[in-house]
């Protein structure tokens, strides 16, 4: 689709450790809801504390990320955080995602837990001048929706904690992620 043609964008981040079926009916849902001609995901860099193998390399949730959004048009991965050399905020993204489509409506999409912390998230106030966010409902959660545009979804009862717990324990993950996610966790040894 040519830049000219893309109205409206969605940014939607998080860790994608590993990227999860609540992740994609969430991103589904904000996409039919808001009428998104286009929704990136946007893998978190990763810290350099988390050297665990809880925390897969940004080289694995890319290709997770990239797997699992493989059958459909409208979702893209976006790998600006995960290259970056130094720290990437939210900020740094959505300026760079602006600065390529001037003429898109920008939504940020965030899960309940994240909104939470919105307010303190480097450079909020100028946030709010170049996107729209859009507060997601989450089993477990109950905030104040403070002049927030909020999307009662449905809620999906999966984390990636709960998918990487499965992993562990070798427990069917057929209704947790995607085969071709599950596949990749199994052959590149991935949350054992
Ligand atoms: P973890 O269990 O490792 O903390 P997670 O499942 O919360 O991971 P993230 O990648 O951290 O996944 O989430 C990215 C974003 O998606 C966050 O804003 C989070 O609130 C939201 N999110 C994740 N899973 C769900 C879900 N099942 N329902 C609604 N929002 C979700």
């Amino acid at each position: 689709m040519d830049n000219n043609n893309i109205k409206k964008i969605g940014i939607f981040g998080g860790s994608f450790n590993p990227i999860h079926r609540g992740h994609i009916e969430m991103a589904n849902f904000a996409i039919e809801k808001l009428n998104l001609d286009r929704l990136y995901l946007v893998p978190v860099g990763t810290p350099s504390h988390r050297s665990d193998t809880n925390f897969a390399s940004g080289s694995d949730r890319m290709a997770m990320v990239k797997l699992a959004c493989s059958n459909n048009k409208k979702l893209y991965h976006c790998n600006y955080e995960i290259t970056s050399e130094k720290v990437s905020y939210t900020y740094d993204t959505l300026l760079k995602i602006a600065e390529n489509h001037p003429d898109s409506l920008i939504y940020e999409i965030i899960g309940e837990d994240s909104a939470e912390h919105l307010t303190s998230w480097e450079n909020y106030r100028e946030m709010i001048d170049l996107c729209e966010f859009v507060f997601f409902k989450r089993k477990g959660y109950c905030s104040t929706t403070n002049g927030l545009l909020t999307i009662e979804a449905p809620l999906f009862n999966i984390s990636s904690t709960l998918v990487r717990a499965k992993v562990k324990n070798k427990e069917s993950l057929e209704n947790y992620i995607t085969q071709e996610v599950e596949e990749y966790i199994r052959e590149h040894n991935l949350y054992r």
